[in-house]
This record gives C-alpha cells, structure tokens and sequence, in this order.
C-alpha cells in the first residue's frame, strides 16, 4: 500500500514531496497553488484513491487529464506537469458520489507511471521555476492590471477592486500569475498552460494574452446586452408615454389619432357586413395596430393590410338566373356581325344556365387585337347584371405577380388577381384574364399553375393570396379569358378553355363597324350628338386602306377618335352644323396617309415574290426581292433575319440550284453571279420557315428571269428535295391577301383542314391553291414558264417512258444473265 503518514514525509522543505505520489486525473479544473478547491468526484479509479487517502494532510499529484468523459481518460494524454495537493476534507455525498476539498501546494513533474490499478500512481520531481527578467514582469504585471480592471467595470460578477487585490501580491511574480489565472474565468486548456509554463516571464505573458482575449470578450457581450436593453427600454418608454398620452387626451376631451384610425376602421367593417372569419382577422390584426406607434413601419404595414381586407368583396351575391334574351339583345345591339362567336357565347350561356352553377370549360376568345374581344365580355357582364374587371397577365413571369407576395416584405401587395377585385361591390363579376398567350415562366415560379388554380372551379372556392392569406372565394366569378394566337398558351390552361375563334374584319365589316357602332359612339364621347358626324364609304374605305393596317378595328377607332376631336374643335369655336366628310378631306384631317396599300406591285416582276406573314395584328403581306449581279456565287442576306429564315434562305438556294434544268437556266450561273436577297421592311424583324417558297421563287425568278404573278401571294416551308410543309397563321394570312386584293394564294397541301377557319363569304371569292411540292408553285407564280415547264416535263416523262422501256427489255433478259454468272 503506498499510503504514507505525513510524519515520513517530514516537513516540506525544497522538493517536499514525496517520490512516489497518488495521481488524480482532474478533466474540468484546473487547482493552483495556494488555491483551495472543492471537486465533485464519480471516477471509481479517484475514488478508490480517496478511500485509501482519506486523512487531512495526506498529499495527492493532481494531474490535467484533456478527456472529456470518463470513458475516455487515457494514461498517456495526462500532463506531464501536475500540482501537489493536501487533502483538507472529504464527503460522501448522495449517489454515490464524492466531495473532496484540496489545498494546492506546488507544481511536480510526473516522471513515471509505477502503476495503473486500482488508481494511478507515479514517480514524481520537483521542477525548477525560471525567474524573470524584473523590466518585462513590470510590463506584464501592468498590462495584467489594466486588464483586470476592465474586467471587474464589466462583469460585475467580479469584485469592483480586483486589480488592488492582486497588486498586493507583486512580491512573488510567479505566484501573482498563478492568483490571477486561478480567479478570473478563463478556458480549462488556458489555465493548465499556466500550470505547465515553469518560466515565469512566459507564465506572465499567458496570463496577459488570456485576460486581453476575456475583456475583448466582455465589451462585445457588453455591446450587444446595451443595444438590446436600450431597444427594450424605448418601447417600454414609448408605451408608457403613449398611456399617458391617452390620458392626457381623455381628459382635454380629445382622441388619440392611433384611437382614431382604429374606430374608423371598425365602423367600417361593422357596415360592410363582413363574414365572421375575416371579422376575426381584422379584430386581432386592429389589437396589433393599438399597441403600435402610428409613425412606426410596423403600423402602416399592419394598416395597408387592413385597407385591402376592408376593400375586397367578400360578401356572396344572390346569383342572378342568366337572361339569354338580355344577352342576345346586348350583344346585337353592341357588336356587328360576329354571328357564329355570338352563337357559341349564347351556348355556352345556355349550358351554364341549365347546370347553374360555373364549373366546366372557361370561355376563351381568340383572335388579333381589336376584334371586340374585351367589348364581348362587357357587354356579356351587363347582360348578366354583373360588374367586369379585366386584367391582363401579358409579361407575367413570377408567380407572386399572380398569387402575390407574403406580407414579411416590405412594399408587399396582393397578387393581380385579387387587386383587380379591390373595390368591387359582388363576389362575383365577369372576370377578363387578356393576353393569357403571352404568360412566361422564369426561376421565380410558374405563373401557368397559379392561373390553372385561379380558373380551377374545383379549387377556386378557397384561393389563397399570400398577401391576403385569408381564402378567397372565386367560385361565383364567370372568368373568360383571351389571347392573340393559340400556339403559346401553356397546354394545362389550353385543356380548360373552351376556345371562341374571333376572326379579323373585311373591309365592308369595318366600314359598317365604324358607322353603327365607332363614329356614333366616338361623337357622344367627344361632347357631340350621335347624328353630328359622318364619313362616306369612299372616306372610310381610304382610312381602313391608308391609315390602318390591321385585323381588328383599332386603329380605325383611333383615327375616327381624331376626326372627333377636330369636330369638338370647332364646335366649341362656335360651328353650330354637321359633319359629313368625305374621300377628300381624309388627308386634310389625318394627314398624309403612313400605309402605302398593301398589295405593292402593280405589274409581274422579276425577283419580287409576294409572301405572307403571320404577325400579332394579324397576318400581312411580306415581299422579297432578289436580284442576280456578277460576282462569284456569294448570296447576301439584308432585312434582319433570324437564323430560322436564313437557313431558309440557304435551303432554297440548293434547291433552285438542284432545279436549274427544270427552270431552263445554265447551270454556271451560281458560280458566276452574287445573289443579293432582301426583305423590305427591314427595320422589322423577321423569322421562322414559312417564307420558304417565296424566297425559292424569288430566287429562281431572279436567276432564271422569269417574272413572277403579282396577283398570287404564297406561304409554306420548303424541304430541301423540295417539299412544302405545313405553316402557322394560315386563316390570317389568307385574310390578309385578301385584304391586300390578291385572289390567289398558294398554301400548303397539309393545311387544307385549317381553311374551315377561313369566313366562307372570302373563300368563295378566292382561289385557293393547295401544293405539296415546289414545282407545283412555280406553275401558278411564273408568268408564261407553265408552258414551258409543262413542256419540260413532258419530255422529261418522255424520257422516263423510254428508260422504263429499256429497264424492261432489261429484266427479260436477266434470267439468262444471272444463268450465265452463276
Ligand atoms: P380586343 O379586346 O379584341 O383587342 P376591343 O374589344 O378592345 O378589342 O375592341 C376595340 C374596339 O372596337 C372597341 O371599341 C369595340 O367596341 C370595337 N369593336 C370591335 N368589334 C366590334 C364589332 N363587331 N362591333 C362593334 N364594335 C366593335
């Protein structure tokens, strides 16, 4: 047993301890010399030790151990430099557990391990401390004390007088450090450092870089307590003098404006009759706003909400039973022609009607801008006795602009959809969603699927705006939706629509558009009566050709809108008669006209081919010019092409070149000569493959200098062994040749079913052609080069006819042939 009573030990001089030592693993303090400290032990290993040294005064090696747990003690992590303590008191505490108070006494070296079990014990030394060097402890000691005072200004868990109470232990620089290191609150690893430093002036140093690390510590703690105390504080002021405020205000008998706007904003929703479930909202949302300062942030966001809660419709009308008569009255009085969109509207209705209630398809009405589409969906809301709100989601690229954005934003709002309803009196109008073909989608979400929702009668009943957050019901609203082209609305949307095609006008249409419904409605608008203002065909005519280019009517409506305002003009300088304009005075009031008619050529040209474009307004005519010039075989391109037409370009070049012989042109000519091709109108951008036939008979025509018909306009893509292949927009471009005078038009074979979409009153005054290879066009287009084709080809047939002939005798003759070569 290696238990030694004191009196071997003898006093404790030099190396006063003994050579073989007890050794305590301590993992979470750190004792000092001269320090007295009570441990908490569980480690059977220690407490085995403690039995055995129970007594005051019997001496143990305390030794830092790096583990954290028990577990993980490992003999050959402890320090290698431990502290001498005196037992002082030992207690048996509940669970098992032990309290032992030791007295450190002076640092030892662990020389050796003699022994592992039941406790550590070891050989031990008494190290040499190194002294200092007085100039640097002066320094370090001053720093130290500058620190300490820091310290102690603080924390105030440290006594006010810190730095006095150790500079009283200057003497003995070493055990100053030690003093410092044992009460201030450092790291565990920091202090065992400062056991393990033997030279003093480097123990110094530890101690001074450990209590600069613990005061910067402490200012930054300092900081972020002062700044949240000092936010704390100026509410709880501002409350308290916001009570007294009050008061002050109750007793001069006046109100406080926060007081003001919070009755205001109940007295409004108590009139508004609003559904228990919003009422709950606004109730909480108002007991936020009383105990918010009116100047601050936080209220006017709580208020701008409240302001849409209070705006939107939330109350459910009886629905009206739909009058089909009102309806069909309306729409004749309000619109001319459109018989088959009237008839399927009035359809649609009639379902509606039967099923009472909106689920099934949503009406979507397609067709070039100013065709009355927005017209037909107000005059459908009137009929119905029910309000109309348009909104438009062309550009719409971020699902939030549908379905708004959450409130946490600053500058946050409903999303379209709902801000549209904003102060309407019924949940439920005719609701006009425009240009749904030119929705986008980016990384911020689908716009599409947020629609689909909000056209979703099965889902629509509870939309959710995240703005708004409370469900919104959309499920009386009659949506009807509108685009330009079918092509671009995303297919889930296109799937719900139920599609009214809205065709463009003929002149006549337009002519009698504008005299029922545009020039009377325009002079009522402009201060003027009904009667005051008319314009002979001849005039109208001259504007739809000169001054307006398009499908619909807009245009036509802006410039008798100018016709109106010169009348207002002089009515008001005292003109007291009527209008009647004619041809002549069109120029003089709108000025020289900006559109040259579209059917440009008035004779067959060489190089010029009549092509036709689909646009946005509609479709219209699209001429190209080629011309040959010496050179080498290059081809120039002007007129902003998008790739897709170049490559047009280049296709139909080879094909005219694989066609030279059939065209009768020598076939040197393509090395020989620069083909310049261009598109007129070449400020405007052009694309996409339909052109491909105009440019081959531009080309060909050029090259070949055969003249091309002005009175056949064409479209349809070109393969390269000389196909035509099916195109977009057909029914408008047909519509536009039409518009333009031509009665001929070359199409391709596989549209033939889109030509139902062509008005039949058109297609009986039009030759419409269908072909399926290019050769057919060169027929129709060539002035006088049928002929000759027809007789190129007869030969070529001829000539087909005999080799077929030869390939026969051929054939008989092979039996005997593949007798001999086998
Ligand atoms: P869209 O919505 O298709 O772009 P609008 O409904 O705005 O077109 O129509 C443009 C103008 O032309 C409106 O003033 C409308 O009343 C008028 N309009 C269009 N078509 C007709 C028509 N068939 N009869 C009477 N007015 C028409």
């Amino acid at each position: 047993m290696s238990k030694r009573p004191m009196s071997e030990i003898g006093p404790m001089l030099e190396c006063d301890v003994p050579p073989v030592m007890p050794v305590l693993p301590l993992m979470s303090t750190v004792v000092f010399p001269l320090g007295v400290t009570s441990i908490q032990i569980r480690l059977e290993q220690s407490k085995a030790l403690l039995r055995d040294y129970a007594d005051p005064d019997d001496l143990i090696a305390l030794v830092y151990s790096p583990a954290k747990r028990e577990q993980d003690l490992d003999q050959a992590e402890l320090s290698r430099t431990g502290l001498a303590a005196r037992v002082i008191r030992i207690l048996n505490m509940p669970g098992e557990n032990m309290q032992v108070t030791l007295e450190g006494l002076r640092r030892i070296g662990i020389e050796e391990m003699q022994r592992t079990v039941p406790y550590f014990e070891a050989r031990v030394s008494c190290p040499i401390e190194v002294g200092a060097d007085p100039a640097r402890v002066d320094l370090l000691a001053g720093r130290i004390l500058q620190s300490l005072k820091t310290i102690a200004q603080l924390d105030d868990s440290y006594p006010s007088e810190l730095e006095n109470i150790f500079s009283m232990n200057l003497g003995d620089p070493g055990l100053f450090a030690d003093t410092v290191a044992s009460i201030v609150r450092l790291p565990v690893e920091t202090k065992q450092r400062v056991i393990e430093t033997l030279d003093i002036g480097e123990r110094l140093a530890v101690v001074a870089d450990a209590l600069d690390s613990e005061a910067a510590r402490l200012n930054v703690a300092e900081d972020v307590t002062r700044r949240a105390t000092a936010q704390v504080e100026k509410s709880q002021r501002e409350f308290f003098l916001r009570q007294q405020l009050t008061e002050i205000r109750r007793l001069l008998g006046e109100e406080d404006p926060q007081e003001t706007t919070v009755r205001q904003i109940l007295d409004r929703a108590d009139v508004l009759g609003l559904p228990q479930h919003v009422l709950a909202v606004i109730y909480e949302e108002v007991n936020r706003l009383r105990y918010l300062s009116p100047s601050s942030q936080e209220s006017g966001v709580v208020r701008n909400y409240l302001d849409w809660l209070l705006a939107l419709p939330w109350t459910r009308q009886v629905p009206q039973a739909i009058d089909l008569d009102e309806v069909t009255r309306r729409l004749d009085a309000e619109h001319f022609g459109l018989e088959k969109v009237k008839e399927r509207i009035l359809e649609y209705l009639a379902v509606l009607k039967l099923k009472k209630d909106l689920k099934g398809p949503i009406l979507c009405f397609a067709g070039p801008p100013g065709t009355g589409k927005t017209s037909l969906g107000s005059s459908i809301a009137r009929a119905m006795g029910r309000e109309f709100v348009q909104v438009s989601v062309g550009g719409v690229r971020d699902e939030a602009e549908v379905r708004g954005h959450r409130r946490t934003y600053i500058g946050s709002r409903p999303g379209k959809i709902v801000r549209s309803l904003r102060d309407l009196r019924s949940v439920n109008p005719v609701f006009m969603i425009d240009e749904i073909d030119k929705l986008g989608h980016d990384a911020q979400g689908d716009p599409a699927a947020a629609l689909l929702e909000v056209l979703d009668h099965e889902q629509n009943a509870n939309f959710v705006d995240h703005y708004v957050e409370i469900p919104y019901d959309l499920s009386e609203t009659l949506f009807i939706t509108t685009a330009n082209v079918l092509d671009f609305i995303p297919a889930p949307l296109l799937d719900r629509m139920e599609i009214i095609q809205i065709p463009g006008y003929m002149e006549e249409e337009k002519i009698e558009i504008a005299k029922r419904h545009l020039i009377p409605r325009e002079a009522r608008e402009h201060g003027l009566a009904e009667g005051d203002i008319t314009l002979d065909d001849a005039a109208l005519t001259k504007v739809i050709r000169e001054y307006s280019r398009e499908a619909g009517v807009r245009q036509l409506e802006r410039a008798i809108q100018t016709f109106c305002r010169k009348c207002a003009r002089q009515r008001t300088q005292g003109f007291e008669g009527q209008w009647n304009f004619g041809v002549d005075d069109v120029e003089r009031l709108l000025g020289p006209p900006y559109l040259l008619p579209e059917m440009a050529e008035g004779h067959a040209e060489i190089g010029v081919a009549t092509g036709l474009a689909w646009t946005t307004t509609g479709g219209d005519l699209l001429l190209i010019e080629a011309i040959k010039m010496r050179g080498a075989g290059r081809v120039i391109l002007t007129g902003q092409l998008g790739d897709v037409m170049k490559e047009s370009v280049q296709a139909a070049h080879s094909y005219v070149r694989a066609r030279a012989e059939l065209l009768g042109m020598d076939p040197g000519i393509f090395d020989n000569c620069d083909l310049h091709i261009h598109f007129p109108e070449g400020a405007v951008p052009k694309d996409g493959p339909s052109a491909g036939i105009t440019i081959v008979m531009a080309i060909a025509s050029a090259l070949a200098e055969a003249p091309i018909r002005n009175d056949v306009a064409m479209t349809g893509e070109v393969t390269l062994r000389g196909k035509v292949l099916a195109v977009g927009g057909l029914k408008e471009k047909i519509m536009a040749a039409y518009r333009a005078g031509i009665r001929t038009v070359v199409y391709p074979f596989d549209n033939r079913k889109d030509l139902v979409e062509v008005p039949e009153s058109i297609r009986a005054k039009m030759e419409l052609v269908p072909v399926a290879a290019v050769d057919e066009v060169f027929r129709y287009a060539f002035v006088g080069v049928a002929e000759r084709i027809a007789e190129l080809e007869a030969r070529a047939a001829a000539r087909e006819a005999r080799r077929g002939a030869k390939a026969g005798r051929a054939k008989k003759r092979t039996p005997r042939a593949a007798k001999a070569k086998r």
